[in-house]
């Protein structure tokens, strides 16, 4: 299987990149803030946990994200592989899916790291707001809360997959069509 996270800030183009990589490398697809939003869409006791924490810019707690991550990954039992895509946010979450898919005789292959300055990335978070319909992106103050607890809690993640080699660094500024070429080479490496 080949399993990889998508890595990087809010408005580093996780999901815009995760949509070529799901159809070329043939991959499950698994967005934790997707699930989220159709949990909230669905009015689900889930959805109206989560809402309260996302709409601070806050994370949602590691007991709830991991549970409902594993039991995403369980519903495909066939994939050739998955993308996490914003997961795992924090150390405890990188342990707890290392562990899970080690039960089931699986690994990380690799995660690749979006790499984008903080003003880019708030640039393309408020014009993103215009067309994403997200609470989360069109008010500064939570966009901002956003990145501070990128770089608190989830950063460091980083860390986890570098000491295991895993971590690859993928300059995330430029167009879509060059982006997903360094990151297509970066697979193939
Ligand atoms: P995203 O769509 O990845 O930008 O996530 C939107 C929001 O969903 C985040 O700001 C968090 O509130 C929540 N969220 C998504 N993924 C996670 C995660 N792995 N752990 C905790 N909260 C998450």
């Amino acid at each position: 299987m080949r399993n990889l996270i998508l890595f990087g800030p809010p408005g580093a183009g996780k999901g815009t990149q995760s949509a070529f990589l799901v159809a070329h490398y043939n991959l499950v697809h698994l967005s934790t803030g997707d699930i989220f939003r159709a949990n909230i869409k669905g009015e689900t006791e889930l959805g109206k946990l989560a809402q309260s924490y996302m709409n601070q810019g806050k994370l949602v707690p590691d007991d709830v994200t991991i549970g409902m991550l594993e039991a995403e990954v369980n519903k495909h039992p066939e994939a050739a592989g998955f993308i996490f895509d914003g997961f795992p946010r924090t150390t405890a979450q990188a342990q707890a899916l290392d562990t899970f898919l080690e039960s089931q005789g699986e690994t990380i292959s690799a995660m690749l790291a979006l790499e984008v300055p903080e003003d880019e990335l708030k640039s393309r978070l408020v014009a993103r707001a215009a067309t994403s319909g997200r609470a989360d992106d069109a008010d500064p103050a939570v966009i901002q809360k956003r990145i501070d607890v990128y770089n608190a809690e989830t950063a460091p993640v980083a860390d986890h997959y570098r000491a295991l080699e895993k971590y690859h660094g993928i300059d995330g500024v430029g167009s879509i069509e060059d982006i997903t070429a360094r990151l297509t080479s970066a697979i193939g490496a």
